[in-house]
């Protein structure tokens, strides 16, 4: 049961300007809450890859004010198709309503819907105790090697490596189809971006090369000539508008709160990016810990509500995404893979004559 409404006015300083600490900032101050964000670059990010935005999140963004204009700038597929590396399709994936947008274009909107009252403040925090001092809240948004992990959770603060290297990019072309392709080790996906452009990732096993170019070489080497609407992306691709790392997770983290500090986004369940589901979780949570904040005027009860409510979910999907990258890919078992999901694609009701 909630106790009687929540009228403080809390001093909150959020850690990170990412797509969870913005949005957290920006509901609060909507809540009448003093924000203080803090962040090294407050950057928009160059090259604009899409991130899928599903019905939660676009509920968070609803209430933020800002649904209207991401969906002004989303390309938003019906569906697209599992592939084999043979070319075979494996299974249909409906969109389910996704928005697809240029993460550059999120961070900036809600970058520009910060309210006024919100002060921003640009530094590299090295440590985390003066953040706490003077706030009564520290909201921990710094992704997924996150500092206020590191401070609060001894033990829990370095970010796993997953021995992959992940390139992501746009293309001035149509999507050839939108896709994805799991081949042995390997993935390749296509998807949509608005005004006919394309936007791709590929997984592959880890490579470091010195530049941007050398990598996309590297991948033209790696997945050229085995599916056409691969190569055409390929092709097409360019070392600007190319992004390169690895992938790191988070470690389990099921109770994201630690007296007045609170876990949110990436920094609390960076997730392998197979399902798509990074930022929709990060959006949620801020919304989620918002509420907690307005239900219960006592704080620390508060933040055991979001706690509750958030912990397993966050966890959930990071688990969860885990599972599906080692399935997508999977190497030597990718053949009895493939069978099993023709199977099962056959069998789905996507695959009934007349869907
Ligand atoms: C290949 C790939 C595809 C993806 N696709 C999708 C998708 O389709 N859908 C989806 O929902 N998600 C997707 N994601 C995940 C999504 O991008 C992330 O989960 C999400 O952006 C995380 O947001 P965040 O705010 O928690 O962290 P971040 O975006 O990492 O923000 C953290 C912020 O903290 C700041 N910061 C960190 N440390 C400090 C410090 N010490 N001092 C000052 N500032 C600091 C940084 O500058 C940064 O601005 C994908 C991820 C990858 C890698």
């Amino acid at each position: 049961m909630s106790d009687a409404a929540a009228t403080r006015s809390l001093r909150v300083r959020v850690l990170g300007a990412g797509v969870a600490g913005l949005a957290a900032a920006g509901l609060l101050a909507r809540r009448g809450h003093e924000i203080e964000i803090v962040d090294e670059a407050f950057a928009v990010p160059a090259v604009g890859t899409a991130l899928g935005l599903f019905g939660p999140a676009q509920r968070v963004l609803a209430e933020l004010g800002l649904l209207e204009d991401v969906r002004n700038r989303a390309a938003a597929p019906r569906s697209g198709r599992l592939v084999g590396a043979d070319g075979r399709t494996l299974a249909q994936l409906p969109a389910g309503g996704a928005l697809l947008i240029p993460r550059s274009e999120l961070v900036r909107l809600l970058l520009d819907a910060l309210p006024d009252q919100v002060a921003r403040r640009t530094a590299r925090i090295a440590d985390v105790r003066p953040l706490r001092e003077g706030a009564d809240l520290l909201v921990g948004a710094d992704g997924v090697h996150s500092l206020v992990r590191a401070s609060g959770w001894p033990g829990r603060g370095r970010a796993r490596s997953h021995g992959v290297t992940i390139l992501r990019g746009t293309a001035e072309i149509p999507p050839p189809e939108v896709s994805e392709t799991w081949g042995g080790g390997w993935l390749f996906g296509i998807t949509p971006l608005p005004g006919e452009r394309t936007n791709w990732f590929a997984v592959i096993p880890e490579h470091r090369s010195p530049t941007v170019a050398a990598a996309l070489t590297h991948l033209r080497g790696v997945l050229g000539e085995r599916r056409a609407p691969i190569d055409r992306v390929l092709e097409a691709a360019r070392a600007e508008t190319t992004l390169v790392h690895g992938m790191h997770t988070a470690p389990p983290m099921p109770w994201p709160v630690r007296e007045n500090v609170v876990l949110i986004g990436d920094a609390a369940h960076a997730m392998a990016p197979n399902l798509g589901h990074g930022a929709n979780t990060a959006l949620v949570d801020a919304a989620a810990l918002t509420a907690s904040l307005a239900r219960h005027a006592d704080l620390r009860r508060a933040l055991r509500d979001y706690a509750a409510r958030r912990g397993i979910a966050g966890q959930a999907w990071r688990v969860g995404s885990a599972a599906m990258a080692n399935l997508a890919l999977a190497d030597r078992a990718a053949p009895a893979r493939d069978r099993r999901l023709r199977t099962l694609g056959a069998l789905s009701p996507a695959s009934a004559p007349g869907s």
